[in-house]
């Protein structure tokens, strides 16, 4: 994303917010409200006697969870000629990759980019050029990269006061006086992502397991990016309003509750070059990474099996581990899945297992986690509650006059982030009929816990409200008459946050280096949430196995 041309008119009241009486013509489609792995990831909290186990399967490698880092443990497992493993869905199959479908629209209901990745980040240039997204020189400078992939322009713009303006940062918009701040911010950026330590490594990498552990660079990890910006003299407010959109949009959580390194990590770590894209552009696809997601397992060969099938080839059962525990001869794992006549449950018996899974199932699943060096109650990350909201649309909504639509809209002073055009890779002579628009909120204005308790009462409306608020500050009412369906995913705990001290969280440390019978992959262990990181620990955990 272009982050560079700035803006600083700060507080927007938007082009057209919508009425008291356009508002309730919002409630006249559809609204469909989903909570991924609610139900069956409840199952765990609350301790409910299970079925007795109808199946047993064996297997050599055991993978629980079907995201990032689960589908990645599965493509290098098969790809260094694994065939003996099983993947358990959980109760979200593919997790923040998750996507859906309105008739041939497809659309995330989580995750949707990918930037180029960095030098560092040689598990998904690998994992690129296998899928078919790089076309030549995966690990060279500049690969060369599938442009059907690389996000088009116009890539993003900005409403500021009922006006849009190209990019994030409209250079267009900014005073003298923020533009100079601004310039000396990305400054300092730039000489950050230069910098290494006293290790040779550079400061700020993607994964982070790449980066430096110089002091130097871990004491940014003490403060708050608030406390950090405000250190340094950055007092513009619309420069001070971006980075907490930054923050809020990567790490689900303000400026104000993220560690000042994971701050500078944000925009110093991805380095990503292109032979035939800008530096900094993003992958994107219609139905955001969840087109990693097909052609993860595609690559790794999962087939969809059930207790009749006796193939031997890399196989996926739906079903949420209830427990693992280690046994004499590997590892053993009870799981439940909803049948027909309810819930049934089996049991998989493996030589070794990757719990894929986020930490806070993991602490419930997982026996003696604290055996680990894991103690949930004190390791495990503040988890920031997200929603995703699909609008289905019959037509385009009418611009402003003179706007165009682009892939990434954001609206100026919004607690929301904006939304993405799920079409927008769609290259056709004029512009499809139907479209997505995702819109996304991280509840960044409430604690955590409060956000989910509110998750979990509020009505359909009042969810639709926050839903939809740039949407409405964008189009106004007018949206509700293209909009034939909206759904709504809440997803209670997306993402860890990057607190302050998070580097130095002794239990993800732990969980980093265990190497027996169980071992663990997940983006929690990196402390924060993004692709490449999940990813790298799966990938991790299986070249481990691999090579044992
Ligand atoms: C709203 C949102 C938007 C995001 N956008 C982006 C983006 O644009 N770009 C980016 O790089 N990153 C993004 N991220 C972060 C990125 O999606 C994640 O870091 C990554 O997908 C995490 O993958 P994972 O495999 O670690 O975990 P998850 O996606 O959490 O997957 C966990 C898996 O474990 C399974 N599971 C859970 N409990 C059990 C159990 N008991 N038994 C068996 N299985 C179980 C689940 O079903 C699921 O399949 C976003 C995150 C969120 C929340």
């Amino acid at each position: 994303m272009d982050r560079r041309n700035f803006l600083l008119a700060a507080g927007v009241t938007g082009a057209a917010a919508a009425s008291g009486a356009g508002f309730w013509r919002w409630l006249e489609f559809p609204t469909e409200i989903r909570s991924p792995g609610r139900q069956l990831g409840h199952l765990l909290r609350d301790r409910q006697a299970n079925p007795p186990p109808r199946a047993h399967y064996r297997t050599d490698v055991l993978i629980l969870g079907s995201g990032a880092a689960g589908l990645t443990a599965a493509w290098r497992l098969a790809k260094s000629g694994h065939s003996r493993f099983i993947v358990v869905g959980g109760p979200e199959p593919r997790g923040n990759l998750a996507s859906g479908i309105a008739g041939e629209a497809r659309y995330p209901t989580g995750a949707h980019y990918l930037p180029l990745p960095s030098r560092e980040s040689t598990h998904i240039r690998e994992m690129l050029e296998d899928l078919g997204i790089i076309l030549d020189g995966a690990q060279a400078e500049r690969p060369y990269y599938d442009e059907r992939h690389v996000v088009h322009a116009p890539e993003s713009r900005l409403l500021i006061d009922g006006v849009w303006h190209d990019g994030v940062l409209p250079a267009s918009a900014l005073p003298a006086a923020g533009s100079a701040e601004h310039q000396r911010f990305f400054s300092h950026v730039d000489e950050l992502a230069l910098a290494r330590g006293s290790d040779g490594k550079r400061a700020f990498a993607m994964p982070i397991a790449a980066s430096s552990a110089d002091a130097q660079w871990r004491a940014l990890d003490a403060l708050s990016f608030a406390a950090w910006l405000e250190r340094e003299g950055y007092r513009s407010a619309a420069l001070r309003w971006y980075l907490d959109y930054t923050c809020r949009d990567d790490y689900g959580r303000g400026a104000d509750q993220v560690s000042a390194y994971a701050g500078l990590h944000y925009f110093a770590s991805r380095a990503g070059d292109a032979r035939n894209a800008e530096r900094g552009a993003v992958l994107t696809w219609p139905a955001g990474l969840g087109a990693l997601a097909d052609r993860l397992a595609q690559a790794a060969g999962l087939i969809r099996a059930d207790r009749s099938d006796a193939r031997p080839a890399p196989r996926l059962l739906d079903g949420t581990a209830v427990s693992l525990r280690q046994i004499r001869a590997g590892v053993e794992a009870l799981c439940v899945t909803q049948g027909a006549g309810g819930l049934e449950s089996y049991v998989v018996t493996a030589r070794r297992a990757i719990c894929a899974m986020p930490l806070h199932a993991a602490g419930r699943v997982v026996e003696a986690m604290q055996d680990f060096g894991f103690d949930p109650g004190e390791h495990l990350p503040a988890q920031a509650p997200w929603l995703v909201s699909n609008f289905v649309l019959s037509r385009f909504p009418a611009e402003l006059p003179g706007a165009t639509l682009a892939w990434d809209n954001i609206v100026l002073g919004s607690s929301s982030l904006g939304y993405v055009v799920s079409t927008h890779q769609d290259l056709r002579v004029g512009p499809p009929p139907r479209t997505v628009f995702t819109a996304y909120h991280a509840l960044a204005e409430m604690s955590p816990g409060a956000a989910r308790e509110w998750m979990t009462r509020a009505s359909p409306a009042e969810l639709l409200e926050l839903a939809s608020a740039d949407l409405r500050t964008a189009y106004g009412w007018k949206l509700a008459a293209c909009c034939e369906r909206a759904e709504i995913a809440l997803r209670g705990h997306g993402m860890a946050v990057p607190a302050p001290g998070y580097l130095s969280n002794r239990g993800l440390q732990a969980l980093r280096e265990a190497d027996g019978r169980i071992l663990f992959a997940h983006g929690d262990l990196s402390g924060y949430s993004v692709f490449e990181e999940a990813a790298w620990w799966g990938d991790r955990c299986a070249r481990r196995i691999s090579s044992a």
